[in-house]
């Protein structure tokens, strides 16, 4: 007899069927669309089941798309059995499929989520190569119509399990530094909304062009700039932008010892294979660094802080969202 799955031993994610409702371009680059699926009503941070809200924070919640092969089917990999793949089995069996049959999966940001509706909203960045190409899932999201499908592996608000794809930890810090590029903004700006008011800080947020700043309240301290790129090389704005806060920074505290620094540590350098990602939870630190967007970017901010500021590695969440040239995943 199947037994009915408790709260204790739910997976921390699942997968959710989802139907295009709504789709809204937001700016130049910037393209929204809402899904719905009965099961959505399950969708959200982990152990907050019982909360009857219109909106949950999403934080940086990351998810993996399902996108459709060409044909517009999926493969069967027992997202929806009962009971359902694990990510081990579902994820061994894509990579084992033959290239054709596999479909292409990415990761995104929640940008909202709406349980009672349910909805939940996701925010895609429209990008486009020299040649006029671009990736599935920006591709599929300009075509995207009310009613197209698309599989959301995300989490279950009802497991008791946390850790389910939320990396922004700032622990005992209440001074804040985000900085970000476009593929980071959904998520920025989910964490600027979820913030409460004894955070401050500074958001940097870089954007191709002005008519990408879409704006974001938030009821923390936290002071949000927009850098809209305007033809500048990628990253150079948010860096400078960086550079600048950590020059203030000093400025400010020049009689405080930088007792935080690390000098002389060994950092990973960007990697020939992988995008580098490390996560940190500063117990015991006043400030905190949640960094992401494109690999080398972001690593050369990391590096910065760590290195030249006198940040902990503690005290700096990085994120290599995506990188130049390459796919993601
Ligand atoms: C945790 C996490 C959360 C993310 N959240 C979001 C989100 O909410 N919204 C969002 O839009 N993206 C987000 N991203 C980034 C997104 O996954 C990548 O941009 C992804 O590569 C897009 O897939 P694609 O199929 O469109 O292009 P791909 O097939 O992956 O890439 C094709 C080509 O386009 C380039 N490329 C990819 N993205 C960009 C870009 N933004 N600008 C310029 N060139 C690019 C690649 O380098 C490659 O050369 C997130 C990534 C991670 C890891």
């Amino acid at each position: 007899m199947a037994q009915a799955t408790s709260a204790a031993t739910r997976a921390a994610t699942r997968a959710y069927r989802t139907e295009v409702v709504r789709v809204q371009r937001l700016s130049e680059h910037f393209l929204r669309i809402t899904v719905t699926g009965e099961d959505l009503v399950h969708f959200g941070p982990q152990q907050t089941a019982g909360q009857q809200v219109e909106t949950l924070p999403a934080w940086d919640q990351r998810i993996k798309l399902f996108l459709p092969r060409a044909d517009g089917s999926y493969p069967e990999l027992g997202l929806f059995a009962d009971p359902p793949a694990s990510i081990m089995q579902w994820y061994t069996a894509w990579r084992q499929l033959d290239d054709t049959d596999r479909n292409p999966i990415r990761t995104y940001t929640v940008r909202a989520i709406r349980p009672q509706v349910p909805e939940v909203d996701i925010d895609f960045v429209i990008h486009t190569e020299a040649d006029g190409s671009t990736g599935p899932a920006a591709g599929w999201a300009v075509e995207a119509a009310p009613g197209d499908e698309l599989i959301v592996i995300g989490p279950d608000r009802r497991a008791e399990v946390p850790g389910g794809g939320i990396d922004f930890t700032p622990g005992s810090a209440r001074h804040l530094l985000l900085a970000g590029d476009e593929t980071a903004v959904p998520a920025l700006c989910a964490i600027l909304e979820a913030l409460p008011a004894d955070y401050t800080g500074h958001a940097y947020l870089e954007v191709p062009t002005a008519d990408d700043v879409l704006g974001v309240e938030t009821g923390s301290g936290v002071l949000v700039h927009w850098l809209p790129r305007d033809g500048a090389e990628l990253g150079t704005r948010l860096t400078t932008a960086v550079q600048h806060w950590a020059q203030t920074r000093q400025q400010q505290s020049s009689q405080q010892p930088a007792r935080d620094r690390e000098s002389g540590q060994q950092l990973p350098e960007v990697d020939a294979e992988g995008i580098l990602w490390e996560t940190a939870t500063p117990e015991g630190y006043g400030e905190y660094a949640w960094l992401a967007g494109e690999a080398g970017v972001i690593t050369g901010l990391r590096r910065y802080l760590v290195k030249e500021v006198g940040l902990s590695r503690e005290q700096v969440s990085f994120m290599g969202y995506w990188r130049q040239g390459r796919p993601g995943a």
